[in-house]
């Protein structure tokens, strides 16, 4: 594949500070298919001085016209969506009609959105003898996972960008080609030099130098909860402003009366969905235990379907550790009802789906994120013990409740402690605050929520 040997500061691709590579890896056949230069503190130092130069511009730049930018953004992603689903396909693993619905469509609808907020925007209000100016955080050092690759990075740059922020993006080691293809994208939108700036590398090298920089001013995070944690240490020692979306363990509640064959099919693909590489996953089908070995069965044949369907886990270590937890869940007593730990096929990092029954709530299954295509049904005798398993994770990112009554779902819903509830399955909606309760995460991300997460406050009174 074509990959850029530098890194993207001030409006060029520029020689990276050091001569180290990063291999990018096809997870499908385990073939090196480019490499990238691995970012210095060096390269992080550059680029950072890149984006405090340009804030004052692009701070001052009025909103319409950064919303004309943020189009013009939008556009170019649009026109060169077949490539990007094709990236996101070679350097991820996901097939590619789940590349062209999710990996570029997702982003696609969340550039437009932002367009559109940063033209509609509210940057100013009146609060009685008051003018309240919401003005641009500063640069923002922006750090992403894989799993999504060019979702959350435009879930970071366009409302950063919206907001009159500039940006130094560190995109996950395994992922960096969509990363290059972004920062093309907001080149040739006419992203102004230094607004954007993109290096790769790895975590503990050029992540941690960005989030370490004292010329960052707000460091938004995507990733696992371990890292997160340093970066919100870091972050508080210099009392900056952190956004960290982290992970989760959600609980899809399956209350009596609800159509179960629906909530358990949903239910199955919302966890095989991206190989099981979502933060906010329903990893745990709560189930009446009236209707709980009915609801295995459904959910096992539904599972044994997915055969070949999704695509492999991202890399060698991520299929280990998948394989580590359902050996663990076999080993603490869980009924295995789909998949198991063997590998499908020779080559990949392919990962069977997984269905477990009779997993109790103290599991090691039923408490830690997993990241791969494996559910774990656990059963309930009332609602109170439900909602206690439901709550019952350091974890509070999403979740789901299904109910004929529509308003007894929500009265569920209303005692969970996680940041988003899909009632009876739900419709994604790029505008609705996303982010953890809890463990799972600091702050919001899409739609004007997340734009908020970009700005700060001054009072002038009159
Ligand atoms: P990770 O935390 O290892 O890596 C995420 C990013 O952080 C990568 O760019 C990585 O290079 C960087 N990084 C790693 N160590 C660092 C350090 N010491 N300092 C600075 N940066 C560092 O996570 P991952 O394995 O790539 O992603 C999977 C995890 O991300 C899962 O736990 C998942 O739940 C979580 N996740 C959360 C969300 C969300 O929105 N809440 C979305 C996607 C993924």
């Amino acid at each position: 594949m074509k990959a850029h040997d530098g890194m993207y500061i001030d409006g060029a691709w520029r020689p990276a500070a050091g001569a180290d590579t990063i291999a990018v890896v096809d997870p499908v056949d385990e073939q090196v298919i480019a490499h990238v230069p691995a970012g210095t503190a060096e390269d992080i130092d550059a680029a950072v001085r890149a984006a405090r130069a340009a804030l004052p511009g692009w701070a001052a730049t009025p909103p319409a016209e950064r919303a004309a930018v943020i189009g013009a953004l939008r556009d170019v992603l649009v026109a060169r969506k077949d490539e990007i689903a094709e990236t996101v396909t070679a350097e991820l693993g996901s097939p590619l009609p789940f590349s062209q619905a999710v990996h570029a469509g997702v982003p696609i609808a969340v550039a437009g959105s932002y367009a559109e907020l940063a033209a509609s925007y509210a940057f100013e209000e009146q609060i009685g003898n008051s003018t309240v100016l919401l003005e641009p955080v500063g640069v923002v050092g922006a750090i992403t996972p894989w799993n999504y690759p060019l979702h959350q990075i435009v879930a970071k740059a366009a409302p950063a960008l919206a907001a009159g922020c500039t940006v130094v993006l560190k995109p996950a080691e395994d992922t960096p080609l969509v990363a290059q293809l972004f920062a093309e994208a907001a080149h040739e939108a006419g992203v102004p030099a230094g607004v954007f700036n993109l290096v790769t590398g790895l975590g503990p090298v050029a992540g941690q130098a960005l989030a370490e920089h004292e010329g960052v001013d707000l460091v938004s995070f995507t990733g696992s909860t371990a890292v997160g944690k340093q970066i919100g240490a870091t972050a508080g020692a210099a009392v900056k402003p952190v956004a960290l979306e982290l992970g989760g363990k959600s609980a899809n509640v399956i209350l009596p009366g609800a159509d179960l064959a629906k909530a358990v099919a949903v239910g199955v693909a919302n966890v095989m969905s991206n190989s099981g590489q979502t933060c906010s996953a329903w990893t745990r089908m709560l189930v009446p235990a009236d209707r709980y070995e009915e609801a295995v069965e459904l959910a096992a044949a539904a599972a044994a379907k997915y055969g070949d369907r999704i695509g492999p886990v991202v890399n060698a270590k991520q299929r280990a550790r998948v394989r580590g937890y359902i050996e663990q869940g076999v080993a603490e007593g869980a009924r295995l009802v789909a998949g198991g730990p063997e590998a499908p096929r020779e080559k990949g990092y392919f990962i069977t789906p997984t269905v477990f029954a009779d997993v109790r709530a103290d599991m090691t299954i039923a408490q830690e994120e997993i990241f791969g295509p494996v559910l774990s049904i656990l059963k309930y005798e009332n609602e109170d013990e439900a909602l206690a398993i439901a709550n019952g994770t350091v974890y509070g990112l999403a979740g789901a409740v299904w109910s004929d009554d529509e308003d007894a779902a929500v009265a569920f819903a209303s005692r969970m402690h996680t940041g988003q509830v899909d009632i009876n399955g739900g419709r994604f909606n790029p505008l609705a605050p996303f982010g953890g309760y809890k463990q799972s995460g600091v702050g919001r991300e899409l739609g004007p929520h997340g734009l908020g997460e970009y700005l700060q406050t001054k009072s002038l009174q009159f």
